[in-house]
């Protein structure tokens, strides 16, 4: 990776209202350097949620073990089908997401299903429960090459806040979660901020600080950046803070010309105009199609939904079953706001000038 030019408080700047006046050149200076390290493509995966199952509370989040929801955990061949489904679609580079809970979705159980998906898919993240080095070496092991932790917001009174239960709530196990996903053998490393909770243009300049942290000393990883705004879920929790899609703008050129090589994420939370308008300009990376609930790509795991209370399932009586209907399904992370699909989104790729690209790895092109 190379080092940035900028620093923390150049980045600052970039970020201020007083720079959101000129927000036109600050696109350009972006897209250029985009169009320089990148070249005429951008990246598509999709999130494969394998459990909605969480011994946490986190005040914004549908999966939160408090709210009674409709959860499951899917088996390792209900995955496999799901896995599947994406990979029919075109799909090379998966996010396998799941909630925190060891009962349920314990580290041993993703190893298995990273494991068996690894033999028809190239590129596996994950997006799971903070871990210790040595359950990340296990799960490098079966296959996995990239593991996403945001830390949601980096003032720790706010989070003190929002993590009301469950061992979410020690701040600084999962602010080194990165760095020991590194010691593990991790190749790609992603963080980010929630953003809805704290002040955006602090939360952005830690993330700022943590990146530029990590380059420095997890240097042979390459860093991803996610943007996520929050949306609304299970819960009806409203964000705190407000920011706009112009903000978001600013924000996405500022994290380019700070770390011109880093990969910046957007997903299907944000509008289809707004990404279409913020691919160019800086994203290296998007999601496409996606569903948030287990299951969510082929139904699997639907026989198995239940409520799950002081972590016991709690089978759902017949008359629940009858009021759910034929369609029911798990309950979802958060609602998307971009439904095309990814069919759609490659196609708009190419019309605007880029490639579309599935896999951009291979654990082959290691050995
Ligand atoms: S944000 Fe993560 S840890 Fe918190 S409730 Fe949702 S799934 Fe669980």
């Amino acid at each position: 990776m190379v080092k940035q030019d900028f620093s923390i408080s150049d980045f600052a700047h970039l970020i201020s209202p007083a720079a959101a006046e000129d927000l036109e050149s600050l696109c350009q200076r972006s897209r250029a350097l985009t169009l320089q390290r990148f070249g005429r493509v951008i990246r598509l995966f999709a999130p494969l949620y394998l459990s909605n199952e969480c011994i946490n509370n986190c005040k914004y989040c549908g999966f939160s073990r408090d709210n009674p929801i409709l959860r499951v955990t899917l088996s390792v061949d209900e995955v496999l089908r799901e896995a599947r489904a994406l990979t029919e679609q075109g799909f090379r580079n998966l996010l396998l997401v799941s909630g925190e809970h060891p009962k349920f979705a314990s580290s041993g159980y993703m190893a298995d299903c990273v494991r068996r998906l690894h033999e028809e898919v190239p590129s596996l993240s994950l997006e799971v429960g903070p871990m210790e080095t040595e359950e990340y070496r296990g799960l490098v092991q079966a296959g996995a090459d990239g593991l996403v932790v945001y830390q949601e917001t980096y003032d720790r009174e706010i989070y003190a806040e929002m993590h009301t239960a469950g061992p979410k709530r020690n701040f600084g196990w999962r602010l080194e979660t990165p760095e020991r996903a590194y010691a593990a053998g991790f190749r790609r490393i992603g963080i980010g901020a929630l953003y809805g909770l704290g002040d955006w243009r602090v939360e952005a300049i830690s993330v700022a600080a943590h990146a530029d942290f990590l380059l420095r000393n997890c240097w042979k990883a390459q860093l991803t950046i996610s943007l996520p705004r929050l949306r609304p879920c299970a819960g009806e929790f409203q964000p705190i803070t407000h920011m706009s899609d112009r903000d978001l703008v600013q924000l996405v050129c500022a994290f380019r010309l700070m770390f011109p090589d880093v990969g910046l994420v957007l997903s299907t939370r944000e509008p289809a105009k707004l990404r279409d308008g913020l691919n160019p300009l800086g994203i290296t990376l998007i999601s496409a199609g996606s569903h948030t609930e287990p299951g969510g790509y082929t139904g699997a795991g639907k026989q198995n939904l239940h409520h799950t209370e002081r972590g016991r399932i709690v089978e759902l009586g017949a008359s629940e079953w009858a009021a759910a209907g034929p369609e029911v399904h798990a309950t979802g992370q958060f609602d998307i706001a971009d439904s095309r699909t990814s069919r759609e989104i490659a196609d708009l790729i190419r019309r605007l000038g880029y490639e579309p690209v599935w896999k951009d790895w291979d654990a082959a092109l290691t050995a």
